[in-house]
């Protein structure tokens, strides 16, 4: 399936992608992780990236749009891919459908994943992540087995950057100005799913309904 995951930081987006890899072998493309990967190898796009995102802001539309123009075309979306994290922007979505289209490509659906603001402040503020293998854990509900240390890999356990409460203030902000228009935008080509939260497997269920 090609899906865009669409929904505020902490929806869920990354955890239902993951689930969906599983189910169709799909290939889950996060601009997040393509990014977090760059700045900690020190590359010329990890430096063009790292301020805008500690802030909580969103990098530049010209660096994702780079980014995810190759990404498209390598070997493995040709299994189906789900975008968690892209398009962010209207210029991004609008950039997005011309590719597309330039592959003779279509999607399947842009879902919206939506959460309650407190239910997403909450768990990004008790979010931590390893920062060798990405793997991700929370302090009430999924703490790591020794403290500060991954189950997965033995790496570091910690608190992203942009997770301190005022980064995660701005990051709810921008969400709300500049990627929540992109409801509208999907919503007119006819490709919006909007599916109420409860749970992973509930959002699961909502895609497997309409597009399978
Ligand atoms: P995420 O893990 O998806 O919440 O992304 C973390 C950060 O990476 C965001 O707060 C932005 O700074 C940046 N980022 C990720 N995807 C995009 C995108 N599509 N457009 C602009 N910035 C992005």
């Amino acid at each position: 399936m090609k899906l865009i995951l669409l929904g505020a930081p902490g929806a869920g987006k990354g955890t239902v992608a993951k689930l969906l890899t599983k189910i169709d072998g799909s290939v889950q493309i996060s601009t997040g992780d393509i990014l977090r990967n760059a700045v900690a190898a020190g590359t010329e796009l990890g430096k063009q990236a790292q301020t805008a995102m500690n802030a909580g802001d969103l990098v530049s539309d010209d660096l994702i749009m780079g980014i995810m123009e190759q990404r498209l075309q390598e070997d493995d979306c040709k299994s189906g891919y789900l975008l968690d994290g892209f398009p962010r922007t209207i210029p991004q979505a609008k950039a997005l459908k011309a590719l597309l289209e330039k592959m003779g490509e279509t999607l399947d659906a842009a879902v919206e994943i939506d959460v309650a603001r407190d239910v997403i402040l909450d768990r990004l503020t008790t979010r931590r992540t390893c920062s060798d293998c990405g793997e991700i854990y929370n302090i009430k509900s999924n703490p790591a087995k020794v403290d500060g240390v991954c189950d997965k890999c033995g790496g570091a356990v910690v608190q992203r950057d942009d997770e301190t409460i005022e980064a995660i203030s701005n990051r709810l902000n921008v969400y709300n100005e500049q990627t929540a228009p992109l409801v509208g935008f999907y919503q007119a080509e006819d490709l919006l799913l909007s599916v109420d939260a409860t749970s992973s497997e509930a959002v699961i269920s909502a895609i497997q309904a309409k597009i399978c």
